[in-house]
């Protein structure tokens, strides 16, 4: 388990947490932020084990999404409350629009790394192979 969320977190191969699954490291590269790395330069891990693979990320993405929302709704809510300024359905909805908007990098690169760590595991004998 410490292996995957260092896999998500850090962007890295979940196979042996040394290469880079993405070429940039940076999601706001808006130009590149979705080009990823074919097979993971350190073990070769191939990272999109088949045509359509990726499909599945997108109810990952769904559910980030979700969260995303849940949290921007929460905290505009709790503010709304304790400064009592008065916040209609419409800004409410600007806010959440807004947050989804501000987070699609992140949530489209997270929601390919949780997709891959659901399948493929941490292999030590990869990584004695690579390093
Ligand atoms: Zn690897």
């Amino acid at each position: 388990m410490k292996e995957k969320l260092t896999s998500i977190f850090t962007a890295k191969c979940p196979v042996c947490l040394k290469g880079d699954v993405y070429i940039v490291r940076n999601p706001y590269d808006l130009k590149h932020f979705d080009e990823m790395h074919e097979h993971c330069e350190c073990c070769g891990h191939k990272y999109e084990a088949e045509t359509g693979y990726w499909y599945g990320a997108m109810y990952v993405s769904y559910g980030l999404s979700v969260a995303i929302s849940a949290t921007a709704f929460l905290l505009t809510y709790f503010s709304d409350l304790m400064f009592n300024l008065d916040i209609n359905a419409f800004v409410y909805f600007g806010i959440i629009v807004a947050a989804l908007l501000v987070f699609i990098p992140v949530t489209f690169r997270t929601s390919r790394l949780i997709w891959m760590n659901l399948f493929v595991s941490y292999d030590p004998q990869k990584v004695k192979a690579c390093s």
